[in-house]
């Protein structure tokens, strides 16, 4: 057994909404007539692919950072991330003037990296095959005096993710499902801080790449299980294990957790793209990749979807949609 955690709730997502308020984007929640028709239930969905870096994760990486004391900013944030928490506490960092070192994989998508060094980050990479990301994390912070913020087990990380949800009840009032992408679940555990508060009755589900249904096996398990790192598209979700602060709360507060195919991703980016103009990357189709598979149980339903992220290079994307 591990250390009992203390774990963030619903009134640390309302603080992190009013810190993140004049710097994020309140991202808009989209409809389609047509997806509603095939669909058979009234979908919403909460755009953060059109969030700041092109991702939710500009919210849990500012609120962290928002909250370093004067030693901590002077010091500088370390981070390790497959990109879009990378491209976050970068952007994040430079709106603060906090200095940031990010540990990057070898095979990060090159926009993700250059964006990354874009905002002013300092890269370091390693092999993930074969190198602990959080021990390189672990070892620079201490070198150097950084404050390592890790991509979604902290709760100044969640709390930030949990804006998402808070932002799509305020809009749209009550929903009977949420469908939200799973990697290490700081948006998941953070959706369901907001859930629980503002739309108790609301399902709740994360959904996972098939190839990596570690977080699956853990909610069914009731311990979490590590897996070797899964080979999927969607890249924002290659996450080996939930961690000691995001799995209680999953366990607690969400309804089950779903997976999906990178065949069924593929459909559903050409699905965004035609029909909502949308631009989304392969971990951000997780959501609705799953409520289509749920059709028959939501018909008339009023649905939630969380678009996570749009960061995909565009040759990427012309060539997933070419297969
Ligand atoms: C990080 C990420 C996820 C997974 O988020 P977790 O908090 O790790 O569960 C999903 N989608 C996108 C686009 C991401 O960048």
């Amino acid at each position: 057994m591990s250390d009992p955690v203390d774990l963030p709730g619903y009134a640390d997502v309302e603080a992190a909404a009013a810190r993140i308020a004049p710097h994020a984007q309140r991202t808009p929640v989209l409809r389609s007539r047509s997806i509603d028709a095939l669909a058979g239930a009234e979908l919403h969905f909460k755009c953060e692919n059109l969030q700041r870096m092109g991702a939710f994760k500009f919210r849990g990486a500012f609120n962290a950072l928002s909250k370093f004391d004067d030693t901590q900013r002077r010091a500088g944030v370390v981070t390790f991330s497959s990109g879009n928490h990378a491209q976050a506490i970068a952007l994040s960092a430079r709106l603060l003037g906090i200095p940031a070192t990010i540990v990057m994989p070898h095979d990060a998508p090159a926009a993700k990296v250059a964006a990354t060094r874009g905002y002013g980050g300092n890269v370091v990479i390693y092999d993930r095959y074969k190198e602990d990301r959080e021990q390189i994390g672990r070892d620079l912070a201490e070198k150097h005096g950084l404050t390592l913020i890790p991509p979604y087990d902290h709760a100044d990380v969640i709390a930030g993710q949990g804006t998402v949800a808070l932002e799509l009840f305020e809009e749209v009032g009550k929903l009977d499902a949420l469908f939200t992408p799973l990697g290490g679940g700081g948006l998941l555990s953070g959706t369901a801080l907001s859930t629980r508060a503002l739309a108790p009755e609301c399902r709740l589900y994360g959904v996972e790449p098939e190839a990596g249904n570690d977080g699956q096996c853990s909610f069914r398990s009731g311990s979490i299980v590590h897996i070797d790192t899964p080979k999927t598209i969607a890249d924002g979700a290659q996450t080996q294990h939930l961690g000691n602060i995001t799995f209680p709360i999953i366990r607690r507060d969400v309804d089950d957790i779903l997976t999906a195919t990178d065949a069924q991703l593929v459909e559903c980016m050409r699905f965004f793209a035609e029909r909502m103009k949308l631009i989304v990357e392969p971990t951000g189709c997780l959501g609705f990749a799953a409520a289509r598979d749920m059709k028959a149980e939501l018909q008339g339903k009023r649905v939630g979807v969380v678009i996570s992220g749009g960061n995909v290079d565009i040759a990427r994307f012309s060539s997933l949609l070419s297969t």
